[in-house]
């Protein structure tokens, strides 16, 4: 009878000590969590008295024993999981990440990146050029053209592990290449959400034509031929009759109809 009592208190002093937790515990764990790292913290707190050592795996794991389930899917980023994983995302490792959200860590990736370029103030804003495409439809092999052409400036981003060293372009940059290039993107007809992640709504109405220059061979000898098409068309050398790149290399512009019926002859300079 003694030797039994001597055991079971070792048994409870053991469980005492240790950061595992009974099937019972487990249950009233479970019971208390609701997937949220505040909850995580709430029960941290709460345990680590009883349970030296603890950490957050272990209350996510008991909570899981004790028979939670996160609804992924239907569970949608609440405002303080945002500010948590902002807070939280360089010094933990995507195990941690997904133990304490309770999401896979691919999920907590994506949503990441995108909260990442609509939560920081447009100044801090960046994007990657897939984000890029993402938002506006334009193609990486486009924006990384516009880079090399020196219309858009570029960094190699946040000093951030997990976005490595991809490209990043700042919503600034990409104001500053709309404004030097409107013909780059229809953003009068841009969604609501690459609107307001780039700051669209800052640009003035774009012009009506833009110059451009055809460089095909039979142009090339005469030193390009530059003429007006409208602003946003896939533009046809009136000289050549093939088709010429969309851009302006020139960078000129005009808002007036009649200017652009200007014919290709009179216009030869490159
Ligand atoms: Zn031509």
């Amino acid at each position: 009878m003694e030797a039994a009592m001597n055991a079971s208190k070792r048994d409870a002093s053991r469980a005492a000590f240790s950061p595992v937790f009974s099937i019972d515990e487990c249950r009233r764990i479970a019971r208390a969590y609701d997937g949220s790292p505040q909850s995580i913290d709430r029960l941290l707190t709460q345990w680590s008295a009883q349970k030296p050592g603890l950490k957050r795996r272990h209350i996510t794991r008991a909570a899981q024993r004790g028979g939670y389930r996160p609804d992924i899917a239907r569970r949608r980023w609440t405002e303080s999981e945002n500010a948590w994983l902002l807070q939280h995302w360089s010094s933990l490792s995507d195990t941690e990440l997904a133990a304490a959200l309770g999401r896979p860590a691919g999920a907590i990736q994506q949503h990441y990146r995108r909260l990442r370029s609509t939560v920081a103030s447009p100044a801090e804003r960046t994007f990657s050029l897939g984000a890029l495409r993402r938002l506006t439809g334009v193609d990486p092999r486009e924006w990384r053209d516009f880079i090399r052409r020196g219309w858009l400036e570029s960094g190699g981003g946040p000093r951030d592990r997990k976005a490595g060293r991809a490209v990043q372009v700042s919503a600034e940059a990409v104001l500053a290449l709309l404004q030097a290039h409107p013909e780059v993107l229809n953003y009068e007809r841009a969604t609501d959400e690459a609107r307001l992640a780039l700051n669209l709504a800052r640009l003035p109405a774009p012009p009506r034509f833009k110059r451009v220059t055809c460089r095909s061979r039979p142009c090339r000898q005469q030193g390009g031929t530059a003429f007006w098409a409208p602003i946003y068309a896939a533009p046809r050398c009136p000289r050549c009759g093939r088709l010429t790149s969309r851009l302006s290399t020139l960078a000129q512009y005009r808002v007036q109809a009649e200017n652009a019926a200007e014919s290709a002859a009179a216009d030869r300079s490159p």
